[in-house]
């Protein structure tokens, strides 16, 4: 049986290839990033795929007649039709918990780099300059977290530990672990009006597709910061960056974006006041390591019987 591997950080010779040998598979590697032939081409011999964020539209699994099993080494089903792989009989295997950690570190970092300035001050001084304008601490700042699920939790945590203020919006809450932790449950609203830095931890999805519009960011202080590491959809780009370039916002920091990588035209890459990462927030070793084997194994599980 053969399974293909499509996440760009899979290559030959590391621990999955040697774990879907071991089992007696031929693998086969494609990331999008060295990749000549179209996937529809690609999935037509496997039986099997571990995959990252590549899109299996309902075409392309049209074109995998013998697949059985699609291991998704991330979280998201956003680039999965899987009403159409569910009709086909595919399993679909998302590793989930495995890069909460390192999506909460990268959400911290992204906080941090947007309190102290400090993109603008390292380019400053890259390019002989010595400001040194006033950041603001994250002690005593309040930190929105809109979804308060695996990641959000552990964005609270990494907040409630800096002495920050936790206010959470989540429409199935665990009330319990809110309580207990500190965390004060309050609508969107309300979350918006009062934090000065909001971060979004939310699936893609047609309900939580620009969420965050006009008016959502409207509600947001001058003062405060926009952090997104879910998905970029959730937030209306085009009104986000007239928010930044109006100073209706602090500013931005986005590891995701509506269109990945993101376009050479896009507004975002002029204004001062957003940081844009490459969809890195799972993107450690540990993680990497973690997610692959997870994905890997429901592979050999699903095709092994
Ligand atoms: P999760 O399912 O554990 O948590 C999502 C939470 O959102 C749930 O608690 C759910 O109740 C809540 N929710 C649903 N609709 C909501 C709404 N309208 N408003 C507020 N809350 C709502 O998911 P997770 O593992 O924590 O992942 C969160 C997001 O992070 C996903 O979008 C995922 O794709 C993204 N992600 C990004 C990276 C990255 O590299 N940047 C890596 C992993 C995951």
């Amino acid at each position: 049986m053969r399974v293909l591997v499509t996440t760009a950080w899979l290559r030959p010779g590391d621990h999955v290839d040697r774990l879907l040998r071991e089992e007696g598979f031929e693998v086969v590697h494609s990331s999008f990033a060295d990749r000549h032939e179209p996937l529809t081409d690609l999935v037509r011999e496997a039986d099997g795929i571990v995959a990252g964020t590549d899109a299996f539209t309902a075409e392309v699994l049209a074109a995998a007649p013998r697949l059985k099993v699609l291991g998704r080494t991330g979280v998201g089903y956003d680039n999965i039709d899987v009403p159409a792989a569910t009709a086909r009989g595919i399993a679909v295997c998302p590793t989930p918990g495995v890069n909460r950690r390192a999506v909460a570190e990268h959400t911290l970092a992204l906080m941090l780099n947007c309190a102290r300035l400090l993109p603008q001050n390292i380019q400053s001084v890259k390019s002989g300059g010595w400001e040194q304008p006033s950041g603001r601490e994250l002690a005593g700042a309040t930190l929105g977290i809109v979804g308060l699920g695996a990641i959000g939790k552990a964005v609270a945590e990494l907040g409630g530990v800096l002495g920050m203020e936790v206010l959470a919006h989540d429409p199935y809450l665990d009330h319990d672990y809110a309580r207990e932790a500190g965390i004060h449950a309050v609508p969107l609203d309300e979350l918006l009006r009062r934090a000065d830095f909001v971060s979004l931890h939310i699936f893609l999805d047609a309900s939580t597709h620009h969420l965050i519009d006009a008016a959502a960011l409207a509600l947001m202080k001058p003062t405060a910061y926009l952090i997104n590491t879910s998905r970029g959809g959730v937030v209306d780009e085009g009104a986000l960056a007239n928010a930044l370039s109006r100073g209706e916002l602090a500013g931005a920091a986005l590891d995701v974006v509506e269109v990945e990588p993101l376009p050479a035209g896009s507004r975002l890459r002029e204004l001062d006041n957003v940081i844009v990462t490459a969809h890195i927030g799972a993107a450690t070793t540990e993680s990497r390591a973690r997610s692959g084997q997870m994905a890997a194994q429901a592979v050999i599980d699903v095709l092994n019987g």
